[in-house]
């Protein structure tokens, strides 16, 4: 089911809508000791980091809500569970910088300020999609790709209009525009659309129906996993596998009515890259959009879900570069969201055991309105008594998915975003990033990047 206030009830401050940032901040109290592993070292003999040459391809992953922190945890349970990762990989084969986050109003950015200077190279408002703070569009890495020939594919977790993969291809004063934001996205010549919000591109629930855009623009339209394996390799695909959201990992993985037909982002990525590779120039952004979203719900067990999601994707874009060193691989954050760090108590310190426990998490916390769940009913839900460090005032929605996390030692200090720096990985081809840099600086190097012309003029 679409049920919209999950996600944006707990969205970041718009302009003038600042009312909330205080609540926000005060239980943000442990959020600021961050670890910023990794950052400078340079990559290992024989990677083909270090090409100087520009790409001509880009892939660019973004985590959303993927701070230092969640990058820590991922990799604490990994150990406790003796799993590799693909972090671990990126780490040994690419660079790493530090991204210090924020937009042209706030030190604490939204997904659509943070996309927007990753697509453009400029610093808007929060809530501003790929326009500046006076609604004025400002031109996007993949408008210029288009241009120069290059192909385009943009797979995300989210609707598709959701305010990070919108910024690089619609321009609207406000994100919450996505019906808007649909119409525009049909518009660009992008190759691939993967992802959810079916019901901006085919109704129902306050959203609209494109079909005929749809048609005229040439796409095939697919709706499920065998739909998109059994799709063409050739032409423009759409894939709507959700009207809201596609559901989080481990959700679909046997959570109760929800659609096991919905592809990961991993299959979505592959379906993606195997479409776009032939081509001597392309774009491909994916998001793994629903880490911010279960940082939102202070969710520890749903967030660690989507991490490996992110993980097994970076996997394979691993491999792909492997292949193809002539690709720049960039992956990043746009933000970290809930002010997360596992941590412990008076006399108890948490145990491989309790990051075991995490990582068999087989269902997401619902979100609650405040004031609908109080102590004693979330003691009897979730079976343990009221933990010293979870302050009354830090009850609110969020509050099972708080208590379920605090059980095995991960705080929160926020239902929001925080302005931690993030952490950014560039492997593969093109010049290499500053070490301490903003998104605006990526955004200025990925249009430089895409709008160098190809050898050929273009294949499109
Ligand atoms: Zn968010």
């Amino acid at each position: 089911m679409v049920d919209r206030n999950s996600t944006r009830a707990s969205d970041p401050p718009r302009p003038g809508g600042v009312g909330r940032v205080e609540a926000w901040f005060l239980p943000l109290l442990l959020a600021t000791t961050v670890l910023f592993a990794g950052a400078g070292r340079a990559p290992e003999a024989g990677s083909p980091a270090g090409e100087a040459a520009p790409p001509r391809s880009v892939i660019l992953l973004i985590a959303d809500g993927m701070g230092p922190q969640q990058l820590g945890l991922h990799l604490d349970v990994a150990d406790a569970l003796g799993r590799e990762t693909a972090v671990e990989r990126a780490y040994r084969v690419g660079r790493t910088s530090t991204v210090r986050t924020g937009s042209a109003n706030s030190p604490v950015t939204d997904s659509a300020a943070s996309a927007t200077a990753m697509a453009t190279g400029r610093d808007t408002d929060n809530g501003r999609v790929a326009v500046d703070p006076t609604g004025a569009p400002l031109t996007t890495c993949l408008e210029d790709a288009v241009r120069t020939g290059r192909r385009a594919g943009i797979v995300t977790t989210t609707r598709l209009t959701h305010a990070t993969p919108a910024s690089f291809c619609a321009h609207v004063p406000d994100r919450d525009l996505e019906n808007e934001i649909a119409g525009q996205m049909l518009e660009q010549g992008i190759d691939i659309l993967l992802g959810g919000g079916a019901v901006h591109f085919l109704g129902g629930l306050g959203g609209q129906d494109l079909g005929g855009r749809i048609r005229a623009a040439g796409y095939t339209l697919v709706r499920s996993r065998a739909e998109l394996d059994a799709a063409p390799r050739k032409g423009p695909l759409l894939g709507l596998f959700h009207g809201d959201n596609l559901p989080y990992l481990v959700d679909r993985d046997g959570g109760e009515g929800e659609p096991l037909h919905v592809p990961g982002l991993p299959e979505m990525t592959r379906a993606a890259l195997e479409r776009l590779e032939g081509a001597d120039g392309s774009l491909l952004i994916i998001e793994a959009g629903r880490i911010d979203h279960a940082g939102h719900a202070n969710d520890a067990g749903a967030l660690l879900g989507e991490m490996r999601e992110f993980d097994a994707t970076l996997d394979l874009l691993l491999d792909h570069i492997e292949l193809h060193p002539e690709v720049a691989l960039i992956v990043t954050a746009d933000h970290e969201t809930g002010g997360l760090c596992l941590t412990y108590r008076p006399g108890r310190l948490p145990t491989a055991e309790d990051l075991r426990a995490l990582d068999g998490v087989m269902r997401s916390v619902p979100a609650r309105p405040t004031g609908a769940v109080d102590l004693a009913e979330a003691t009897a839900i979730y079976g343990q008594a009221r933990l010293p460090f979870v302050a009354e005032s830090a009850w609110g929605w969020n509050a099972p998915g708080l208590l379920r996390s605090s059980e095995r030692f991960v705080s929160f200090g926020s239902q929001g975003h925080s302005a931690t720096p993030i952490t950014l990985f560039h492997i593969g081809a093109g010049a290499p990033l500053p070490s301490l840099m903003t998104h605006a600086d990526l955004g200025a190097r990925l249009r430089e990047w895409m709008s160098i012309p190809l050898p050929s003029g273009g294949a499109r």
